[in-house]
């Protein structure tokens, strides 16, 4: 088959996930196509922080070191948050978490989406890979792994006729993933049946470097704290009260704001607009076949409760990127299924648990029953005072925990 041009790796989807194996594999000398359908990001410093940041642990920041990309984020785009404060609308039990507890800095940063994207689109460039921006991928034809004695390449066609032929196509193109279902990839999944609200605001009362977490039956209001003093908040809730939410007047809005929030940090003035995303539990039966593999969202989409998806998809990036140099080293064909299964029997298990866990979580704190209000709150009073078990949750959550791959480990 023909093609305009040969590569080891093609990335398709250039968000953070895809941008960041982007960036890794160039810097580990392979050639790297990063297909994206948008036009490539560009950050204007006196703009705003956009609607979307995200909680970043301790393993997703050394990745991001190890890259060059997180000290390309401006100072007033990522902000340290030192302690977390979970409590229950239906009771008194509350659960406080101080890095401070186990002698680090912080337990992670609120980045914003936009300026990571960004970074990580320098460190794709800078490490070598080369950028397809705007296109669309019309077809994929992967080989018949069956047939004998041949070892041909995958290849995509653009909607504009170029071919380019790969020896593994890495699928990050999100929730929605077009090269999932071009290559058959079956997902299990279903809608949650709620929304997440996002807006920024600013409280009277100082943040303290502190993520707020109240749980309430319809879901849970997460307030971050920003560089500026403001809160970013994720308000889970019914997709009708989502809606009735944005319909509300700025006001009315931020006093809606701060009464979910329980006074805690006084009264919350809106200072941004505001957005809303319908939330998904989706999980693919597998990651790879042969000449592709799926990373993050494409793979595995989880309630952004404990905000834990780009998290996974940096560590499925790291988990890649290591299968991948070991099979370079031993010259294994990186589209092997083989080589492949090794990253998919790495990740599946751990994003598996991880997407468990938090529909675990979302159940027990929506049961609106008194029993298990009661029961919910001793149990979180109990877990609140019960030092070795709270230091091991935390130094999961922060990274410092689990099978971690050596980029999410500073290596
Ligand atoms: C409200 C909310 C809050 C969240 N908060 C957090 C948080 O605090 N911490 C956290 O870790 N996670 C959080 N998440 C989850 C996180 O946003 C996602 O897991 C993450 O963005 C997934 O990154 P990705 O690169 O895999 O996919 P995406 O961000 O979806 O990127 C996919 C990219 O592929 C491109 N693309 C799509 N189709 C094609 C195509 N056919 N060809 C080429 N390119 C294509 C898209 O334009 C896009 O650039 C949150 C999610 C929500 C909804």
């Amino acid at each position: 088959m023909t093609h305009d041009r040969q590569f080891d790796v093609a990335v398709v989807g250039a968000g953070l996930v895809g941008a960041a194996v982007a960036a890794a594999l160039a810097r580990d000398g392979s050639t790297v196509a990063l297909l994206e359908a948008q036009a490539p990001p560009t950050l204007d410093p006196a703009a705003d922080l956009d609607l979307r940041v995200s909680a970043l642990s301790g393993a997703s920041e050394r990745l991001l070191r190890g890259l060059g990309a997180w000290d390309s984020v401006a100072a007033d785009r990522r902000s340290p948050y030192r302690s977390m404060v979970v409590w229950d609308a239906a009771g008194a039990g509350e659960v406080r978490f101080d890095a401070a507890d186990l002698g680090e800095p912080d337990l992670g940063h609120i980045v914003e989406n936009r300026a990571l994207q960004h970074a990580l689109w320098q460190a794709a460039r800078a490490a070598g890979a080369t950028p397809y921006a705007p296109v669309a991928v019309a077809a994929l034809d992967l080989p018949d792994p069956e047939a004998p004695g041949t070892d041909p390449p995958a290849m995509l066609t653009l909607a504009d006729g170029r071919r380019l032929a790969a020896r593994l196509v890495i699928a990050a193109d999100g929730a929605d993933s077009k090269l999932r279902a071009l290559a058959g990839f079956a997902i299990e999944g279903a809608a949650y049946d709620q929304h997440a609200v996002v807006a920024h605001l600013r409280p009277t009362e100082a943040h303290q470097a502190t993520a707020w977490q109240r749980f309430q039956a319809d879901g849970p209001l997460a307030l971050l704290p920003l560089a500026d003093g403001r809160c970013s908040i994720v308000w889970t809730t019914t997709p009708d009260h989502a809606a009735a939410l944005l319909a509300l007047d700025p006001v009315a809005f931020g006093a809606a704001v701060s009464a979910a929030a329980d006074h805690r940090l006084g009264a919350l003035t809106l200072e941004s607009g505001r957005a809303r995303f319908p939330l998904r539990r989706q999980h693919a039966v597998h990651y790879v076949a042969p000449r592709i593999a799926l990373i993050g969202d494409a793979a595995h989409v989880v309630h952004p409760l404990a905000g834990q998806g780009v998290n996974l998809g940096f560590l499925d990036a790291a988990a890649l990127v290591e299968v991948l140099a070991t099979a370079k080293a031993k010259g294994d064909d990186p589209g092997e299924r083989a080589v492949l299964r090794a990253y998919e029997r790495w990740r599946h298990g751990e994003n598996e648990a991880t997407l468990q866990a938090m529909d675990g979580l979302g159940r027990l704190f929506g049961n609106p029953s008194p029993a298990m209000a009661f029961a919910r709150n001793l149990g979180l009073g109990l877990f609140d005072r019960s030092g070795p078990l709270k230091r091991a949750v935390m130094r999961r959550a922060m990274g410092l925990a689990g099978d971690l791959p050596s980029l999410a480990r500073g290596g």
